[in-house]
């Protein structure tokens, strides 16, 4: 197994964070969050709250009992395409307006960048769970993406798996290869927590053919704090992830590893 400075050749680069979610960051990378040169950014691409009629549907806070009712999602369906009923956020409790889940969510995020000491932009697409920001909106987040990583003279993406299975997951992977491929940056992927289980011994993700380099560190004790501090922040987000994963996710022996995998 190769060594973190492998995959980070050197310490003064400075990173730029492309997750979908606010919380992915704190959960797949604190080490490097943590270690990462000042100038360094996080980009938070699902930031964006629903407008228009897909906003004052979602506004008129139904109970989730009636949201989650057939008629409710074939309505919907027949209206916007699709069955959007903010389904991650109804899992996470909320039983509030979009606006409010976003801000609270918002907030959180800021305590976690604080912790970190780095700076956070939203780039402002739909989160699947409300809808599609469709090509425009992608464009306009590339091209805000793109101008931070000009500006402060990033010289590293770090984001999801190439393989990344959630849907606004591998939206924000495109997103960084094309920021990478544009601005001429180096790749660094990340193993995503809680959705797999590493170790020193076992990652799917180890030198696979197309890396060039991949670690898997054991955060020491004081990292490990502050990354459980970190991801403490988001008890909205732990409330829908200790129901969705059975199994100690939080946990120093899953939580406190973690992997990284430069790509080019
Ligand atoms: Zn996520
Ligand atoms: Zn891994």
């Amino acid at each position: 197994m190769d060594t973190l400075e492998s995959v980070f050749p050197s310490a003064d680069v400075k990173c730029a964070f492309i997750f979908a979610h606010y919380d992915d960051a704190a959960l797949n990378v604190s080490k490097v969050l943590d270690s990462c040169p000042p100038g360094s950014i996080d980009m938070v691409l699902c930031s964006a709250v629903p407008s228009g009629r897909l906003n004052s549907l979602r506004q008129m806070q139904l109970p989730s009992r009636i949201r989650r009712s057939r008629a409710s999602i074939l309505l919907n369906h027949a209206i916007l395409g699709r069955p959007v009923y903010g389904e991650w956020d109804d899992h996470c409790g909320f039983s509030v307006s979009t606006q409010e889940v976003m801000r609270e969510r918002s907030a959180e995020h800021d305590r976690v960048c604080s912790l970190f000491d780095v700076d956070s932009f939203g780039l402002d697409v739909l989160d699947s769970q409300y809808g599609r920001s469709g090509r425009k909106g992608e464009e306009k987040a590339l091209a805000r993406a793109l101008d931070l990583v000009r500006d402060r003279e990033i010289g590293a993406v770090v984001t999801h798996p190439l393989d990344a299975q959630h849907p606004d997951h591998a939206k924000a992977v495109k997103l960084a290869l094309a920021v990478c491929k544009s601005a001429g940056t180096s790749l660094v992927t990340a193993c995503e927590r809680p959705y797999t289980v590493c170790s020193a011994a076992e990652c799917s993700h180890r030198n696979p053919g197309y890396a060039r380099a991949s670690a898997t560190v054991n955060l020491d004790d004081r990292t490990w704090k502050l990354k459980h501090e970190a991801v403490s922040c988001y008890p909205t987000q732990i409330v829908g992830l200790d129901g969705s994963f059975t199994y100690d996710w939080m946990a120093r022996p899953h939580l406190g590893v973690e992997c990284y995998q430069r790509i080019r």
